[in-house]
């Protein structure tokens, strides 16, 4: 790991102090290792990752692979804009994002449709009038309202037709 270091290094002045500080900070990384437990794990841990990045070798590259890509870049140039943006828009439309993204529109707007009494209802239907009313009146009101009731009862009684039950 601290022989990777190295690697950051492309001669500038800025490369130099960088390549130093992270040499100080790797001798002191590895300094601080020895005591704490947590830390020599995660060295190990990096160790084992830049082992198998060792392992690892990029494909070769065709014999013919600058004449392809430079075909290619042709090929797009002589492209109209409308193919371009045709391509784009296929592209996009198959990462997987997308289709979920239309599902979830189309679930919102079939849960909006299916419950339209979401919308806020106009302030004309919610105003309300307070009116102060007195112990006495409320008394007659509600008096008169059974009155009104056991009237309804009786008439619903008299037009009753013995035979129609
Ligand atoms: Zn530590």
């Amino acid at each position: 790991m601290f022989k990777r270091v190295l690697l950051c290094h492309d001669g500038t002045s800025a490369g130099r102090r960088a390549l130093r500080r992270g040499a100080e900070l790797a001798i002191e990384l590895k300094a601080h290792a020895v005591s704490c437990e947590g830390c020599s794990g995660w060295l190990r841990s990096q160790s084992a990752v830049w082992a198998l990045l060792d392992e690892w070798e990029p494909a070769a590259v065709s014999f013919d692979f600058e004449r392809k890509l430079y075909r290619k870049i042709d090929e797009s140039r002589s492209q109209s804009w409308i193919e371009r943006t045709a391509q784009a828009l296929t592209a996009w439309v198959a990462q997987p994002v997308v289709p979920l993204a239309l599902a979830s529109v189309l679930v919102l707007t079939g849960f909006l449709v299916d419950h339209h009494s979401f919308q806020p209802q106009p302030a004309t239907h919610v105003r309300q009038t307070i009116m102060p009313v007195d112990a006495g009146q409320l008394d007659k009101e509600l008096d008169d309202l059974q009155l009104l009731q056991q009237l309804d009862l009786v008439k619903d009684e008299t037009t009753r037709q013995p035979g129609s039950m």
